[in-house]
């Protein structure tokens, strides 16, 4: 299926064509590092279909679970994350892209959860959590 999105503030704007059986869940700490959250749910772009539009800053991160060196990539201005893939110049073989900046993110339900040995206690248990349908009064 075809996708399309944009970073937080629209500088950078990608499009593509995934497999959406192909969404996934990653709970490395790598992942809950350079998002700032529990977890990162990505999905594989092939280089062929990926288009880009805006120049994304680029922190190339050796995990080191896995010792492979991958480029993230992120929106200069707003921090938004688009995505991961191998360093290097020039068009790459496929492009992990960050579901959260997908216009069509309701409809890619993650299909796999890896590195779940460092997931968060909590995440397995997150409906049991009690909900605000919109902003908590804190
Ligand atoms: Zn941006
Ligand atoms: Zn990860």
């Amino acid at each position: 299926m075809r996708i399309d999105g944009a970073c937080a503030c629209g500088a950078i704007k990608i499009e593509g064509e995934v497999d959406p059986e192909t969404a996934q869940v990653c709970h490395c700490t790598d992942c809950q590092t350079g998002t700032g959250s529990a977890f990162r749910v990505s999905i594989p772009v092939s280089g062929a279909s990926f288009r880009m539009t805006g120049e994304p800053a680029i922190f190339v991160k050796t995990t080191a679970e896995s010792g492979n060196p991958r480029a993230q990539a992120f929106c200069p201005t707003c921090g938004s994350p688009i995505y991961s893939t191998s360093p290097g110049q020039g068009v790459q073989r496929s492009y992990m892209v960050r579901v959260g900046i997908l216009r069509q993110r309701d409809q890619l339900i993650p299909r796999r959860q890896n590195w779940f040995r460092s997931a968060q206690s909590w995440v397995a248990g997150l409906s049991a959590i009690p909900k605000n349908e919109k902003q908590a009064r804190n």
